[in-house]
């Protein structure tokens, strides 16, 4: 069984995720978007509407579950029996931070990160760049998919 755990804070989910996760559905027999919990991380939105968001977008697709955790993403790796670690690549930043990550992830464990390129219409697209169109009461519609909303 080739599983993979895509973590992040999905905070919110937006386009370019979502292109990531379903890229990776052809790729791997079950693909768990883990949402890490960090108590000294501010967010937008709370644990349960960013789990709904991703829960609702990928309703569809049996082989997407979504899940929370705490603690390094190796351990629960482990826990879950995911060898795979999923991320996203919009830009050279991410690949050196990504980088270090799994440079580090892969000393902790055997456990291989796989990187996707992101798509060009959606490499621009980060949750920071929604929340800030949000708090601003832009048009953040289109930079999410349809099961993000603020209430
Ligand atoms: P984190 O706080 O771990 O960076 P994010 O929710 O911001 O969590 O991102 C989770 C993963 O999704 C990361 O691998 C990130 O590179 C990837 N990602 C974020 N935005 C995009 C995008 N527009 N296209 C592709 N991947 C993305």
């Amino acid at each position: 069984m080739r599983r993979a755990i895509f973590p992040g804070s999905f905070d919110p989910l937006t386009l370019g995720h979502s292109d990531i996760i379903t890229r990776a559905i052809n790729l791997f027999d079950e693909v768990v978007v883990a949402i890490g919990i960090n108590a000294s991380k501010k967010y937008m939105f709370s644990l349960e509407e960013r789990q709904q968001f991703i829960q609702k977008a990928f309703k569809n697709e049996p082989k997407v579950k979504v899940v929370t955790y705490q603690g390094l993403t190796v351990d629960f790796c482990k826990e879950i029996e995911a060898n795979f670690i999923l991320r996203g690549l919009r830009n050279p930043a991410d690949f050196e931070f990504e980088k270090a990550i799994a440079h580090t992830n892969r000393t902790l464990s055997k456990i291989e990160t796989v990187f996707l390129l992101t798509s060009a219409q959606t490499s621009f697209i980060s949750s920071s760049i929604v929340r800030d169109v949000i708090r601003n009461n832009g048009d953040y519609t289109i930079l999410v998919p349809d099961t993000v909303r603020v209430k």
